[in-house]
């Protein structure tokens, strides 16, 4: 009998004896990385997480939720109330199905002599820690689906860029871009620094309904991320892509105008949040007054520094924007001017002139 989890787990962790699967959701943190990916699925509200390990919305499976953000079992090495001891039990092949959720970008462990960059837990063989990428290796293969949660596990982030002693990179770099789960499932980016509340437990949700047989297969684009949540771009769902069009641009910030004079990416980066807002709706990046930096991007942050520079393109895209808009501008400020006052008959005159004709 499984020892009883953490309060993520709810009561659905005791039922490993009960007919209906429970799905476990083995989360490592143990990337490189700084926990921000843990710290945003806290503020999660479309669903929630306590909506997820709770199982209160229709058709979930029970679900147990092993997360080192917020989870207090804390007993030896293979006591029953220690939290690795979770991970123990999936490498042995007495945990299914689970889903294996990385935050944290995957240091190359060959580049060097002696050392590890970074694990989690230790062998029990041996005392000594085992590694990130020893961990993928064990868990990977026995996983239902693996998912890469935030920019750094995704394609390396911040870690990962030029220059950096670590060899860092994402989940689909370690594994392999082609990896499938013995479920036939891609491995499924979440990517964003750090991810999106709702893009993470949505992502989440919907691979549990897909595991309760109640989804089709999870859509990814070529970058394995969630199509319906990566499909547009930042300009196309910004709340200033109105004064873009008609050529307004801020020169300082504070400024309700464009930002792109002032370093924003927004037209060519993939993501959601101008759209979704950040907390319950509420914020995204370039609607609250910050450039869009790139970081849900497999370029990020090399590609797109130094960050507060106009875009290459952004010039003559803006210049363009600027010659059209201005026109535009003009013609709509007419057309305002019209559409701004009420029709002519409306009024107490002895005459009736709304051009109403009387059929009799
Ligand atoms: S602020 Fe950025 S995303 Fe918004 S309209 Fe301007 S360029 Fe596009
Ligand atoms: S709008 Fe840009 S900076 Fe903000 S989360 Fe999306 S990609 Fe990152």
């Amino acid at each position: 009998m499984d020892a009883p989890t953490a309060t993520t787990a709810g009561p659905a962790a005791q039922d490993d004896a009960q007919e209906d699967p429970t799905v476990h959701i083995l989360w490592i943190n143990a990337g490189l990385s700084c926990d921000g990916d843990s710290v945003s699925l806290t503020a999660a509200t479309q669903p929630s997480i306590e909506e997820l390990a709770l199982g209160a919305l229709p058709g979930l499976p029970k679900v147990a939720v092993h997360w080192p953000l917020i989870d207090f079992e804390c007993g030896p090495v293979e006591g029953a109330d220690n939290f690795v001891e979770w991970f123990f039990k999936a490498d042995r092949g007495e945990l299914e199905p689970f889903v294996l959720v990385v935050e944290g970008s995957i240091p190359n462990e060959r580049v060097k002599p002696e050392g590890y960059w970074c694990g989690f837990g230790d062998d029990p063989q041996t005392g000594q820690p085992i590694t990130t990428s020893e961990w993928l290796d064990r868990l990977a293969p026995k996983a239902l689906a693996v998912v890469a949660i935030g920019t750094c596990a995704t394609y390396g982030g911040i870690h990962a860029m030029a220059g950096n002693p670590t060899g860092a990179m994402g989940v689909p770099d370690y594994l392999g871009w082609e990896w499938k789960s013995q479920a036939g499932i891609p491995i499924v980016c979440i990517p964003g620094c750090p991810v999106h509340p709702d893009n993470a437990s949505e992502t989440l949700l919907y691979l549990l309904y897909q595991a309760a047989g109640a989804a089709p297969m999870i859509p990814l684009d070529e970058e394995l991320r969630p199509t319906w949540l990566f499909g547009a771009t930042v300009h196309e769902g910004c709340d200033r892509a109105g004064y873009y069009e008609q050529g307004q641009f801020a020169t300082e910030y504070g400024s309700p105008e464009c930002l792109v004079k002032l370093g924003c990416w927004g037209p060519v980066v993939k993501c959601n949040v101008p759209k979704r807002g950040w907390i319950n709706g509420v914020g995204g990046c370039p609607n609250v007054g910050g450039i869009c930096i790139a970081c849900t991007m497999p370029g990020f942050p090399d590609k797109f520094m130094p960050f507060m520079d106009e875009p290459p393109g952004g010039h003559v895209s803006a210049t363009a924007s600027g010659i059209y808009g201005s026109v535009i501008r003009r013609l709509r400020n007419i057309t305002a001017r019209t559409v701004d006052k009420e029709p002519k008959w409306r009024g107490r005159s002895e005459e009736l002139t709304t051009g109403y004709k009387a059929p009799w």
